[in-house]
């Protein structure tokens, strides 16, 4: 039987570049290395599936950026051929694009439906002209509820939307204007995030200069717990850190990234994790122990667009790394803790073949530590952060690497 597999495809394309965004991404790339750029996304696209087509059914597929809707309806169209092409598709995939509200016209949302794409991210990130204005969006709320208006119209019944909050001089009331628009409009999936202060932005320069100052932590933790509460109050599930879904809508794909799953990537600067198991017992560990492998495609463009030209996975070979055993529980605890449900003990030893609390017995103290003090909850069956943990989450997951 094949294994289950994510796709991501990475389109680098930005109408501008945001004042926060550390993306990989770049807004001064003229119709023609635009073309070229797709041109070598599908030949890398099809070299992956010659690769791992034979192993692997694909279920979830997520077209990200960048800005994917700025790039033309064609060229979208022209990936999703390849994809199906290449690789063996579940009837039931999630196929999620990236989009700015300003770039989704009507006929584009047209062509990504009838290209098979079912899920619409729409990077709102506040309801609020004049903070749009700050983070150097392209878009304003018009342009929101346009979007999706248009995009309901032509029947996308799974939309997310992403939210920023902590932008500076944001105030709560802003914040709170923006959840409750949000909740109007309902959408069947939102993440938000606090903003994050990122090397080599429009926004860390200013920062560094003392033109900038930053929202107060208290503030932007007060921003998250009250944008939960006003979600989980209208049915939303807060399955993850940032993420809230209607029940049955969480991204199948971003679950992957917190659960071991396995996804392959391909575009500028994307990262994959194929997994594998012990082949025989090895260093106390048993035989069908997972671990994985991670690695990268090269961020230089020209590269990418060199090596695909040549028939070659444009692949960074120095960034291929091999977890050991030891290694793989690490990024397996790190991540599931950001999922609400935690870390899940019967899958922790059906994956590793050791339970848990032997496995980190040198941590023992440590883990019940923060119990105590009401940031970690150890049920019968896992263990997961509380809501109050959430605010240390970083110091938590830290202990396990
Ligand atoms: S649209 Fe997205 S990827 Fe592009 S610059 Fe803005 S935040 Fe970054």
């Amino acid at each position: 039987m094949k294994n289950k597999l994510g796709l991501y495809i990475h389109i680098p394309f930005c109408e501008k570049k945001c004042r926060y965004c550390g993306f990989l991404s770049f807004d001064d790339l003229d119709d023609h290395k635009k073309n070229d750029y797709i041109d070598a996304l599908c030949y890398e696209i099809r070299l992956c599936g010659k690769e791992y087509a034979g192993s692997y059914i694909v279920d979830t597929v997520f077209i990200g950026g960048g800005t994917p809707s700025f790039a033309s309806a064609e060229q979208i169209r022209k990936i999703t051929e390849i994809i199906y092409k290449s690789f063996d598709i579940t009837e039931d995939a999630e196929i999620t694009i990236e989009s700015n509200p300003n770039s989704l016209s009507v006929e584009k949302l047209r062509e990504y439906r009838s290209s098979g794409i079912n899920r619409l991210s729409i990077g709102v990130q506040s309801m609020d002209d004049d903070i749009l204005a700050c983070l150097g969006r392209v878009h304003k709320k018009d342009d929101v509820l346009l979007a999706y208006e248009n995009a309901g119209k032509i029947g996308f019944e799974n939309i997310n939307f992403d939210l920023m909050f902590g932008v500076p001089d944001q105030t709560l009331k802003q914040w709170e204007n923006t959840v409750s628009e949000v909740i109007k409009l309902a959408p069947e999936h939102i993440s938000f995030y606090s903003m994050q202060l990122e090397e080599g932005t429009s926004f860390c320069r200013n920062y560094k200069k003392g033109l900038l100052d930053l929202t107060e932590e208290s503030i932007v933790r007060k921003m998250y717990h009250e944008a939960l509460h006003a979600f989980k109050d209208e049915g939303y599930v807060h399955y993850e850190i940032s993420n809230m879904a209607r029940p049955g809508a969480e991204c199948r794909h971003n679950l992957k990234y917190w659960s071991l799953g396995e996804y392959l990537s391909a575009g500028l600067g994307a990262s994959s994790y194929i997994r594998s198991n012990l082949s025989k017992e090895s260093m106390g560990y048993k035989a069908g122990s997972i671990t994985g492998s991670r690695f990268k495609n090269t961020g230089s463009m020209e590269t990418y667009l060199r090596l695909t030209r040549e028939g070659y996975l444009p692949i960074d070979l120095k960034s291929y790394h091999t977890h050991t055993i030891k290694e793989s529980m690490a990024v397996y605890c790190f991540t599931a803790l950001r999922k609400t449900k935690g870390i899940d003990l019967g899958d922790f030893t059906k994956k590793f073949g050791i339970d848990f609390f032997r496995a980190y017995r040198e941590r023992a103290d440590i883990i019940f530590k923060y119990r105590e003090k009401g940031l970690l909850k150890i049920t019968g069956t896992g263990i997961a952060l509380t809501e109050k943990g959430i605010d240390h989450s970083n110091d938590i997951m830290s202990e396990f690497v």
